[in-house]
């Protein structure tokens, strides 16, 4: 009999991405979220807008019979936008993710996922652009992401006390940076690549674009489809503790607009703006536990990635007659 299928967060970028994946395997899906997905339609058996912050409505997107819930709804956005809405963050997703949990045990669902992030981890551990990778244990003691990574940090051992207690089956996954077609890539929650991107794919030849910070702050990206491949691998796994999801190729903020600029074929001066956000000074995936535990990790390389990503974006801007159509046809061609 097919797996029956919950996907919260359905109508956002990475949940959008793997309705389509559980699908493709052949699964019963049901896609939930605030709103629909804003790119193009989505492959769920149904689809239906539900406010999980309301314990009745996460009752209705548990019924019938579920057999596992990907938990991936959350209030979140780029680094301004997770520095500028500390409690609403916090309040919103904390309300999500407790309800989630206890309408799954009352609807005895066999598996639940939840989506934390790399936010979690010490900011003491993040102040060197050099960072050594974290260490699914270097999260304690505590000291993460004000607001936001509290909130994973919490709900995730709300995950195992649920675990414990009541016996529900639940898997944590910690992402780190995702980046990919059909994702936010304006309006202020968009992360660091989709805003990169954008702001290229706007950006005349020789001209400046805006950086935030000095630009020498690091991370690491992992595209979508590398992404949704280690859920559904995490998901079947037996593992219950708090697994990395990630690449470990280090980049600086500065190397990745220099990528982005060069796939678009433009000579981009950096105008950094000291005075905006920049979230922690490094940030990289220790990799060892998922190669161990999955006996996989993400292969995607950023330049393969950042290839389909950018002309998606540039091709969105294009449609909404932000840059001339025949300009960004030429780029991307
Ligand atoms: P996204 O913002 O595109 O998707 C999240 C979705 O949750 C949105 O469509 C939103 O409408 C929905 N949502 C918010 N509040 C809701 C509510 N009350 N009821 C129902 N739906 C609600 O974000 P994403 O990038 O797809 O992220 C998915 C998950 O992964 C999130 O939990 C996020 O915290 C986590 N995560 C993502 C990244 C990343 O780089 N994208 C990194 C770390 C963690």
């Amino acid at each position: 009999m097919d797996t029956k299928i919950l996907v919260t967060g359905a109508g956002g970028f990475i949940g959008h991405h793997l309705v389509r994946r559980l699908k493709a395997d052949g699964h019963w899906v049901r896609g939930v979220d605030l709103k629909y997905p804003e790119y193009e339609s989505s492959d769920a058996n149904e689809f239906e807008i539900l406010d999980l912050r309301r314990y009745e409505d996460c009752l209705l997107a548990v019924r019938g019979g579920i057999d596992q819930v990907y938990n991936l709804a959350a209030d979140m956005g780029g680094i301004g936008f997770i520095t500028a809405n500390h409690a609403a963050i916090a309040r919103n997703n904390i309300l999500i993710n407790a309800h989630m949990l206890e309408a799954s045990r009352m609807q005895a669902v066999k598996r639940f996922l939840f989506s934390s992030s790399a936010c979690v981890y010490p900011q003491s551990k993040q102040k060197d652009a050099g960072v050594t990778p974290l260490r699914e244990e270097d999260a304690y003691p505590a000291d993460p992401e004000p607001g936001y990574g509290w909130e994973k940090l919490y709900a995730e051992q709300l995950c195992h006390y649920y675990r414990q207690d009541y016996r529900l089956e639940t898997r944590i996954v910690r992402f780190h940076n995702v980046y990919g077609p059909l994702g936010t890539y304006e309006g202020g929650r968009e992360k660091a690549p989709a805003a990169i991107c954008r702001k290229v794919a706007l950006a005349p030849n020789q001209s400046a674009i805006e950086i935030w910070g000095d630009g020498e702050q690091t991370r690491s990206f992992m595209y979508v489809d590398d992404c949704v491949e280690g859920l559904v691998r995490l998901m079947a796994s037996e593992f219950r503790e708090a697994l990395n999801l990630g690449t470990d190729r280090l980049i600086s903020i500065n190397a990745l607009v220099d990528l982005v600029s060069s796939i678009a074929g433009k000579e981009l001066e950096k105008k950094h703006d000291r005075s905006k956000p920049q979230g922690v000074r490094g940030r990289n995936s220790d990799n060892c536990k998922l190669r161990a535990v999955l006996g996989w990790e993400p292969s995607i390389s950023l330049e393969s990635g950042l290839d389909i990503t950018f002309p998606w974006i540039e091709g969105e801007l294009a449609k909404s007659g932000r840059i001339p159509k025949q300009l960004a046809v030429k780029i991307s061609a």
